[in-house]
């Protein structure tokens, strides 16, 4: 953002009242980005405000099962889903997923986590971590089916806006390298996603982006 900064004030001829209202956009975005990185707990408390909004707009709208309950009539579809710790009135960890089969996906879950099997993934581990410190109970763990989508290209964008716009480095377990797929609607390349920043209209807007790694190849998609 530092850079884009400078390529505003070398380029940009800007009016007092546009510098005003580009300070301000910048320190709201500057605001998200630290919500989002910052392990102190003022920036951490206000980023949990956020998926704690997030967390109730689910469960208001959205099927969900805890103590590791399912519905195997329910769960027989593709999918996107939601795992969240919450307890206390306060969402305490958040893991976005996304599989072919919601209710196999879930009984692996559910098998990997509260046992003594061994888990590499970051999810089972975080969780795990909880439950033997007794921070939470099975009860306080939510799978919520967030949206059916069959076609796996439309899934996992799916899946990688709600990663995006959820992230947290402390809060959310999903790991950083979210798109490992050859999914390029241009090229079949891989992609990439990330949250950024674009200086437009004398504006600066705090973006999503899934771009093709490919550099011939000019694939983007801004949500
Ligand atoms: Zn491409």
């Amino acid at each position: 953002m530092k850079e884009l900064i400078k390529f505003i004030k070398k380029t940009a001829v800007l009016t007092n009242a546009e510098i005003k209202q580009l300070e301000n956009d910048y320190n709201e975005i500057k605001f998200l980005h630290e919500k989002i990185h910052s392990k102190t707990d003022e920036f951490l408390n206000l980023r949990r405000n956020d998926l704690d909004l997030f967390f109730k707009n689910l469960i208001a709208t959205c099927d969900f099962f805890t103590n590791f309950i399912f519905d195997k009539k329910k769960l027989e579809f593709s999918g996107v889903y939601m795992i969240c710790a919450y307890a206390n009135n306060e969402f305490i960890l958040g893991y976005i997923g996304e599989s072919k089969n919601i209710y196999k996906r879930w009984i692996y879950h559910s098998k990997k986590i509260n046992t003594k099997n061994s888990s590499s993934q970051r999810v089972h581990k975080q969780l795990n971590k909880l439950l033997r410190e007794n921070k939470i109970t099975t009860n306080d763990i939510y799978f919520i089916k967030i949206a059916e989508i069959n076609n796996l290209r439309e899934r996992i964008f799916h899946e990688t806006e709600l990663i995006l716009k959820t992230k947290s480095i402390k809060l959310m377990a999903n790991n950083k390298n979210i798109l490992r797929l050859k999914l390029c609607p241009i090229c079949d390349g891989v992609l990439n996603a990330k949250i950024d920043v674009i200086f437009k209209n004398n504006r600066l807007y705090n973006i999503y982006i899934i771009k093709c790694k490919n550099k011939q190849c000019m694939y983007e998609h801004i949500f």
